[in-house]
């Protein structure tokens, strides 16, 4: 099926992922036999095509996964523990063709593909130690007279749905802890991004996963496949990561059957520099706030609050470390920003860039995207961007940093929670009582204190406000596949 022109290890990649359905541990063609093309954003070209599964072969998946949870719920937990365990090993001894994988289909540089696959397995490690760390407890009753027993239990068949910024990663940050917790589950990634999925599932069928306990959906419509699973009586919770748009109408589909919901959604980061920062090492940090996945992250930083004072140097060291960077194929050794996802994603990016220069803003570096094949953006810098400009509440999602001042402490809080969304915020500054108390004022799910990047799977990832709601990752990511029964019990 493949039909890619890249080199010969490439293709080999290419062949070595499953490109069917993987529906109760078979793989299998979509019930009318159609396929999805995957393409490579550097090259505009396809790379392969993969099962376009129907509403059909959703209904199988969730029918797998619903027979199969009573068996995986009374799995012992270390049993689920050594099989996240076995397959933490497995992806770190192949990260170098997963991260080729990756870097071809989603356009980010080998590294920092190798960086999501580290960050990525390290999602299994973590729950391998926590599937048996689940735990109750027992009291007496304020009378004395009664126990109170406190027991958790899987919640039951979870439906995921992820993005394709990062295809493995927020894959395993469903997966680990769904399978640590005992549900079994029906996963659909984002139809742009869907081999690091397969390459997984293979991962974790070779690990020692039961048929069932994972069922992959590969589709070109998403919502026609998956919404008649959220109503199913048979699903229990839904976990989803992508934009607030998709997630607002996932939640109204969710309310047929009160699921259990998480939801993990868009972004506006604010990223502060007060004046007693230190400068450079802010700039260090923007970089990696605003360049991490081509700034197609939802922590990217999306703008720039920067005290008056230190305004003009911020914006020149930044600009001249994003003027640097060297955009090209993600594959190429020294290339350090890939290309955006699509060509929709392009153009989006240069339309709010013209708002912002159309009402005053001034262009620094960069500014365009790059003609020819693929979605190059140049990385950009703004400085002067009035409040009206649209990148200021929108999330940009690429490689373009507006530069804004504030004058006190009171209006860049006020600046940096003037947003529907909540999910990150970078604050610097080298005085203590101010940073807790900025870090208090933040309305936000994270706060990233004098460095840029917060993602961690040790640490409670999530948002609030249109940010979503629930945690992955620490030990509350696998709260939410866990439901708490509470026994009176009758001395
Ligand atoms: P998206 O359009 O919302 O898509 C996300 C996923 O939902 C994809 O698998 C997509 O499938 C699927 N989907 C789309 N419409 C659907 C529907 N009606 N019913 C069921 N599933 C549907 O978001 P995206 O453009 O892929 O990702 C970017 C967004 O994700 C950004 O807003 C970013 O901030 C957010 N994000 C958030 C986090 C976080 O942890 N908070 C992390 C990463 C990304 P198809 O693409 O195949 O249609």
């Amino acid at each position: 099926m493949t039909t890619a022109t890249g080199s010969e290890q490439e293709q080999k990649v290419i062949e070595g992922v499953a490109k069917q359905l993987y529906i109760g541990g078979e793989w299998r063609d979509g019930a009318e036999g159609g396929t999805v093309a995957v393409e490579d954003p550097a090259t505009g070209e396809t790379l392969c095509e993969v099962a376009d599964g129907t509403p059909d072969d959703a209904d199988a998946a969730l029918a797998a996964a619903a027979g199969m949870q009573a068996e995986w719920a009374s799995t012992p937990p270390r049993d689920r523990g050594e099989i996240l365990r076995r397959a933490w090993e497995l992806i770190t001894e192949r990260k170098d063709e997963l991260a080729l994988l990756m870097t071809l289909e989603m356009g980010k540089t080998i590294k920092e593909s190798e960086a999501e696959i580290t960050y990525g397995a390290e999602f299994f490690r973590w729950f391998a130690e926590e599937a048996v760390r689940i735990e109750g407890r027992y009291g007496v009753a304020p009378n004395g007279a009664g126990r109170l027993l406190v027991m958790k239990q899987p919640v039951g068949p979870c439906v995921l749905i992820t993005p394709w910024n990062f295809p493995l990663a927020m894959g395993t940050r469903k997966i680990g802890p769904a399978v640590a917790a005992g549900c079994t589950m029906v996963i659909k990634p984002a139809k742009q991004t869907p081999l690091s999925m397969l390459a997984l599932a293979q991962i974790l069928e070779e690990a020692g996963l039961p048929s069932g306990v994972l069922n992959v959906v590969t589709s070109s419509s998403s919502g026609s496949v998956m919404e008649p699973l959220i109503r199913d009586p048979r699903t229990r919770k839904l976990s989803f990561t992508g934009s607030t748009e998709v997630g607002r109408k996932l939640i109204e589909q969710s309310a047929d059957q009160i699921l259990k919901v998480s939801m993990e959604l868009g972004g506006n980061a604010p990223f502060l520099v007060f004046d007693d920062a230190d400068v450079d090492a802010a700039v260090e940090g923007a970089v990696i706030a605003k360049m991490r996945n081509i700034g197609e992250a939802c922590t990217a930083a999306n703008r720039f609050h920067v005290a008056d004072g230190v305004a003009s140097e911020f914006a020149e060291k930044l600009a001249e470390k994003l003027g640097a960077m060297k955009v090209g194929r993600g594959t190429e050794d020294d290339v350090e920003v890939g290309p955006l996802i699509d060509g929709n994603q392009r153009d989006k990016v240069s339309e709010l860039v013209s708002d912002a220069t159309d009402k005053g803003a001034r262009v620094l570096v960069g500014g365009g995207a790059r003609d020819g094949a693929g979605y190059f953006f140049d990385p950009t810098v703004l400085t002067d961007v009035p409040p009206s400009a649209s990148l200021l509440r929108e999330e940009i999602f690429g490689p373009v940093a507006p530069v804004a001042s504030f004058e006190s402490e009171e209006d860049a809080v006020a600046a940096a929670n003037n947003t529907e969304y909540g999910l990150v915020a970078y604050v610097y500054t080298r005085d203590l009582k101010r940073a807790l108390r900025v870090c208090e004022g933040l309305e936000t799910g994270m706060v990233g204190l004098n460095q840029g990047m917060v993602s961690n799977p040790a640490a409670p990832f999530g948002g609030v406000k249109q940010s979503g709601f629930g945690r992955e990752g620490g030990g509350e990511g696998i709260e939410e596949y866990l439901e708490t029964k509470y026994v009176a019990v009758n001395l």
